[in-house]
């Protein structure tokens, strides 16, 4: 984890470019640069956060607010019934970028979009694990 300045500080602070989609006071969206489809929007919140566990509640309220909308933009300009949310934290878990971003990945009949390994294992102990998750709250 790290609170660092990260390239998608500098696109915040206009000093790279990004083709922007959405913006307004607490959050960005903007092209992917390297997309897994027609349409790969990365959602970003102003705050620096590298995880989604560092993000106040104020800037997740206004993450959650527009992604709708922004989903809605992205069936509307490219065509797609469906598409991926992802939303990476950990390099374990395939963050590059240590900012929280949200991704919109379009999915096509051709293939294009998120590939997924869905790597389902027997639940065990949920009683334990509910509780405890819930005692964390
Ligand atoms: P993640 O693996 O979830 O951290 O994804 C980071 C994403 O940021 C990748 O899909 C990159 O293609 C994308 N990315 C990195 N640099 C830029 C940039 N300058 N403009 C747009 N997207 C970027």
């Amino acid at each position: 984890m790290s609170s660092d300045p990260t390239i998608f500080d500098a696109i915040l602070a206009g000093d790279i470019p990004c083709h922007r989609v959405y913006e307004d006071e607490h959050v960005l969206a903007f092209l992917d640069i390297a997309p897994l489809s027609h349409g790969h929007v990365l959602v970003i919140p102003k705050e620096r956060a590298a995880q989604m566990d560092d993000l106040s509640d104020e800037a997740a309220a206004a993450l959650g607010r527009v992604l709708p909308r922004l989903c809605r933009a992205v069936m509307s300009a490219t065509g797609c019934e469906a598409y991926n949310l992802l939303q990476n934290n950990g390099a374990e878990a395939h963050q590059a970028v240590f900012h929280v971003h949200i991704h919109i990945i379009p999915k096509f009949a051709d293939g294009s979009g998120l590939g997924l390994k869905w790597n389902s294992r027997e639940l065990t102990s949920p009683e334990e694990l509910a509780s405890a998750i819930q005692a964390a709250c």
